[in-house]
């Protein structure tokens, strides 16, 4: 009996890891496709000022609105994207499109906030990045300072690699973030030589904030020392009042998560925007 659940064990196993491998191959193909066919979309995810309540800044974050299989996840398709080195193109074409609606937001009259996008590993490593940035910048008039780009630690294993890198893209004037900051091996004294902003405390972290002392310490640590460096620090997956308290009382700068606003397609945003200015002011 064992003998046979576990050949059926094996065969279940094949069988399903024959399905993934051309699940995985007919995804390869459609996103190829999507590109050019237009089912990429930008969300926008409001950035909050902890104290003053204002909107800081917004997370431009990447859906795939697929004709058949509906809203395929980042999560889903990045990872995929990154393998095939398709990601540089979809990487090009997320910084170009940022940088257009957030500059055509300003010039309808919105708050001059920065766009932050986040960058793959192989952008990163492209040679060429600064001066296909420089370009986009020029080509939709976006001021350098309204973009932000979110590295994450794993880019920074090369640390001269990266600290090159890092100095040529802040000099056209732009900002850069440290994303799902703890999660990575990066070492505390290479941090301070990154020419870098703000710090983006992982979401992991402030999930479990209120249950988990551990977590609450390393926020606050992070805080504090991000603080010591003359960062600024921003917490993401903000979803309760408590976690937001928590931040607050810690000195957190800015906030981002569900607690505010899920991300939202770009007409939404343009209403959640207007909500929370108007709340504001009164
Ligand atoms: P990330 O850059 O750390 O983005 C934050 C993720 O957390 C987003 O997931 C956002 O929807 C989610 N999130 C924000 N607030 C909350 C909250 O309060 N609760 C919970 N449970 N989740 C929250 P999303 O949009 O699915 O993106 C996942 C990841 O995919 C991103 O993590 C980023 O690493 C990657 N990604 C997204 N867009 C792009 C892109 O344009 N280019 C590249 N290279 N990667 C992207
Ligand atoms: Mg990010
Ligand atoms: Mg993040
Ligand atoms: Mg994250």
């Amino acid at each position: 009996r064992a003998k046979e659940q576990g050949r059926n064990n094996v065969q279940f196993y094949h069988s399903n890891l024959n399905y993934r491998s051309i699940e995985r191959l007919n995804l390869e193909g459609e996103l190829r496709m999507a590109l050019h066919q237009n089912q990429f979309e930008l969300y926008y995810q409001p950035q909050m000022d902890i104290r003053g309540g204002d909107i800081v800044g917004m997370e431009a974050l990447i859906r795939w609105r697929h004709p058949e299989r509906g809203m395929v996840s980042p999560g889903t398709f990045i990872p995929l994207a990154e393998e095939t080195g398709f990601i540089v193109e979809i990487g090009e074409w997320v910084i170009r499109e940022a940088c257009r609606q957030n500059r055509q937001w300003q010039e309808n009259g919105f708050p001059k906030i920065p766009v932050s996008v986040n960058l793959s590993v192989r952008q990163f490593l492209q040679q060429n990045l600064k001066q296909k940035v420089a370009n986009i910048l020029k080509e939709t008039g976006l001021e350098p300072q309204y973009l932000a780009l979110e590295i994450t630690e794993s880019m920074t294993l090369d640390v001269d690699y990266a600290t090159n890198c890092l100095i040529e893209l802040k000099s056209l004037g732009l900002l850069i973030n440290m994303d799902d900051f703890g999660t990575g091996y990066s070492s505390l004294s290479y941090l301070k030589k990154f020419p870098i902003n703000k710090l983006k405390i992982d979401r992991s972290f402030v999930r479990d904030l209120m249950e988990d002392p551990s977590d609450a310490a390393i926020v606050s640590t992070i805080i504090s020392m991000a603080h010591h460096m003359k960062l600024k620090v921003i917490a993401e997956g903000v979803e309760t009042i408590e976690q937001l308290d928590y931040l607050n009382a810690n000195h957190c700068n800015e906030v981002q998560g569900f607690y505010f606003s899920p991300p939202l397609p770009a007409d939404e945003f343009v209403e959640k925007v207007k909500a929370i200015t108007e709340s504001a002011a009164m």
